[in-house]
């Protein structure tokens, strides 16, 4: 010992202190990700609670709760259809406490905000894809229109006071007004809100005339007969709601929106936490309860291969390059 003890003191000395800070450093954001989650797991959700997003970030929730032993809580930071969230999760501590929920509008931002705060593919880290959501064209209870042809003919007849209700650039519900309201040859009135939960509810009051909306807040509304339903933006009919012919089938060959999910964290986060979250994930697609209601709302699970970082940042960058061109020939920005 007493020959050891100045040999390490001597050492030690030649380190430098940056180099000895490094190591400490190391190791403590390495045993916390082996321990990780010591405390409770915000999934930020860039739209308003209630809505589509916010409905499949609280479902999976419960199950990732289970696996992880933490409480995953959800937090809504609405606004720009869904950039305000997606910024402040890309400026997060990387440390698997806050995660980020969003569907495809994380691939059409970058052709919508030219001065886009955050760069969707190199800011953070991805967890895997969740799920798709189809989406349907509703409108108000009184719509005077029974069919598409009778709708087409109502908006076209109608379009200075027709009014759509969507969650803003960047929102699939805005993307889906824009390649309708394009198909159709017609302007209506866009009102934007912090999530479709929120037009939902004017929606039903009669305050706004249509919108196109996820499954996942529309299905109940439409089996309660609560608002009229004029297609689907699938190219087949969904297994949930078997009536309701596609927007395809009828005349709008080729119309498809598909409201993919994705679960990301922020950029450096360690690959031990991004591993059991990845598993959480898994574990929660893989709950029988879940995919009973996920079913029931014609939502699809992701594949396999998909719910993993490489499936999902691959989905993302194809996605990106889909819309890009598409959103620039709309000649749409939101800035
Ligand atoms: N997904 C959004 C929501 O949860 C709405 C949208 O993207 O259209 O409200």
């Amino acid at each position: 010992m007493k020959l050891i003890y100045p040999f390490f003191v001597k050492f030690l000395s030649k380190l430098s202190s940056s180099t000895l800070t490094f190591g400490f450093l190391f190791l403590t954001s390495f045993s916390m990700a082996q321990n990780y989650p010591v405390k409770p797991v915000t999934i930020v959700v860039p739209f308003a609670a209630g809505g589509p997003t916010d409905a499949v970030a609280r479902m999976i929730a419960v199950p990732m709760t289970q696996f992880l032993g933490q409480t995953v809580i959800v937090e809504n930071t609405v606004g720009a259809g869904g950039t305000i969230g997606a910024n402040r999760v890309a400026k997060a501590n990387p440390d698997g406490y806050m995660i980020f929920l969003h569907h495809v509008g994380m691939s059409t931002a970058p052709a919508l905000y030219p001065k886009l705060p955050y760069d969707p593919v190199n800011d953070f880290e991805f967890i895997g894809q969740v799920v798709d959501v189809p989406l349907t064209l509703i409108a108000r209870k009184n719509i005077p229109a029974n069919n598409f042809k009778e709708l087409e003919a109502y908006l076209k007849k109608n379009q200075e006071k027709v009014t759509m209700g969507n969650a803003g650039p960047g929102a699939v519900s805005q993307l889906c007004s824009m390649l309708f309201t394009n198909k159709m040859g017609i302007k209506l009135t866009e009102v934007p809100y912090k999530g479709t939960g929120p037009a939902m509810t004017d929606l039903l009051g009669g305050t706004i005339d249509i919108m196109c909306d996820q499954t996942t807040n529309t299905v109940a509304n439409i089996r309660a007969d609560k608002v009229k339903v004029f297609g689907t933006t699938t190219l087949k009919r969904l297994k949930s709601l078997p009536n309701i012919p596609t927007l395809d089938e009828q005349g709008f060959k080729g119309f498809e929106v598909v409201a993919w999910h994705g679960l990301y964290a922020p950029k450096g986060t360690p690959p031990a936490v991004m591993e059991k979250l990845n598993a959480a994930l898994k574990n929660a697609l893989a709950n029988s309860e879940i995919k009973a209601r996920l079913a029931d709302l014609s939502v699809e699970e992701a594949s396999a291969e998909n719910v993993s970082a490489s499936g999902l940042k691959k989905q993302l960058e194809s996605e990106i390059k889909r819309w890009t061109p598409i959103i620039k020939a709309a000649g749409v920005t939101a800035d």
